[in-house]
């Protein structure tokens, strides 16, 4: 008998008959034999709409009643389904994030999970019952407010039961087959991936690819949890993501390239004429860093040699650009920088694969293949196994499709199926 976590995505549950048919796979499960926990998301695009209510109100919500208003979703979600799971005769008890014992630290809106005491949950699966948590919602460990821990948490939720419970395998049910060399909303004919490693995984996320938050993919390497990605609307099997070594110790054969992500929620902020002269840049993040926001990008131009000043720009989520861009307007005159440009109709493609460090000509076969497609490259960075580039926003779907194809990751025969979402 195993311990099986599975996660839910909102496009599984999005209306009472998904909630139907998602809770006969979790009674199929559990009549199996095995012992289930269940982490569920809100239904459909229910945490974007109430954040479009919650800006209807007040453009800048006190993000304390934000994390309340949200955690709102995953409980509607999770009642409902421990209702449908109990019509089938198994019996299901719903719990909240606070009840699962999912403790955070106090950053509202991207809180981290500090530590999972899931006592109740533990007793639940003892006691026969099916457990369904909501996912995303955590509490602060000293003052009991209610967190959620930043857009796509429910993944992190899920793992981090699964670690906490020991259990077997951390499920995620999604609207896709699994982890694809590619969006599949954007390229049909990508291939899904039937084994990944955590790092070609974590660097996908961090990238864009959705399918999996970043964090829970950090989370699934740290305590080594394996994430079986598959669709709700399929019986497919979909993709694991492991270390590099299989069950049999042998390494796992690895691919030059394993797929392309791209990332549509980030800006771009310009410093116009910062003084070329040590201390600057520090001086730039440091303010950044103190407004609370995550570089990713940076490039500094060669200083213009008449004037000794020069241009820094960096790219940060598009969510962040008010504040940075407020923080740094506040210090023009200790900067010294002449004017601020900001831009967020920018994209970001990211070419990922664990064989490109032992592989020469990578990039430059990614730099033809969108030259080639007639796109041009505005920023580009690389780390061990991933090379980013910057482009226009309203070119970054061509140039995923190009830069795919000129790497061979086409599918030759099915296409790719996506079940359902609206892919907000
Ligand atoms: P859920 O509601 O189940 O959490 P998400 O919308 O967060 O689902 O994630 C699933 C979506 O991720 C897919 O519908 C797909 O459009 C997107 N996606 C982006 N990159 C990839 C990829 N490489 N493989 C599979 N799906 C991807
Ligand atoms: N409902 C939350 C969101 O839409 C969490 C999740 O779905 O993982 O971001
Ligand atoms: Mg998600």
């Amino acid at each position: 008998m195993a311990l099986i976590v599975q996660k839910y995505g909102g496009s599984s549950v999005a209306d009472a008959d998904s909630i139907k048919r998602v809770a006969k796979r979790i009674a199929e499960a559990k009549r199996a034999g095995d012992d289930v926990v269940v982490v569920v998301s809100a239904m459909g695009d229910t945490t974007d709409e109430l954040i479009d209510l919650a800006q209807q109100i007040t453009p800048l919500p006190p993000q304390r009643e934000m994390d309340i208003l949200l955690t709102a979703g995953e409980r509607i979600s999770m009642s409902l389904l421990a209702m449908a799971i109990s019509n089938l005769g198994v019996e299901a008890q719903s719990f909240t994030g606070q009840q699962a014992g999912v403790i955070t630290d106090s950053v509202h809106g991207k809180a981290r999970i500090i530590d999972v005491t899931p006592s109740r949950i533990q007793q639940a699966v003892d006691a026969g019952a099916v457990a369904i948590v909501a996912g995303f919602q955590g509490v602060t460990q000293h003052t009991n407010d209610v967190t959620t821990l930043g857009r796509g948490g429910s993944d992190t939720t899920a793992v981090a039961l699964a670690a906490a419970l020991q259990a077997d395998v951390c499920e995620i049910y999604t609207d896709v087959d699994g982890v694809f060399t590619a969006d599949p909303r954007i390229v049909p004919s990508a291939r899904k991936i039937d084994r990944i490693t955590y790092d070609e995984m974590l660097e996908m996320a961090a990238s864009g690819a959705k399918v999996l938050v970043l964090r829970c993919v950090e989370y699934a390497r740290r305590y080594g949890v394996p994430v079986h990605v598959r669709s709700s609307f399929s019986t497919h099997p979909g993709t694991l993501v492991t270390d590099a070594a299989t069950e049999e110790g042998a390494p796992m054969e690895q691919p030059i390239i394993a797929g392309v992500a791209h990332d549509r929620s980030e800006a771009k902020i310009t410093i116009v004429d910062v003084p070329d002269v040590p201390g600057k840049a520090a001086r730039i993040f440091e303010v950044v860093a103190g407004s609370g926001v995550n570089l990713d990008m940076i490039v500094q131009n060669v200083s213009v040699a008449s004037t000794g000043r020069t241009d820094i720009s960096f790219t940060l989520p598009a969510t962040d650009g008010a504040a940075a861009t407020a923080a740094l307007t506040r210090h023009q005159p200790d900067i010294g920088f002449t004017s601020l440009q900001y831009d967020d109709t920018i994209g970001k493609l990211s070419l990922i694969g664990a064989g490109m460090k032992s592989h020469p000509g990578v990039s430059a076969r990614l730099f033809a293949a969108l030259s080639d497609a007639g796109i041009n490259i505005e920023m580009i960075s690389t780390s061990e196994i991933r090379i980013s580039v910057v482009t226009r926003a309203d070119q970054l779907d061509d140039a995923v499709r190009a830069v795919h194809t000129a790497f061979d990751l086409d599918s030759a025969d099915e296409q790719a199926v996506v079940y359902g979402g609206t892919g907000r």
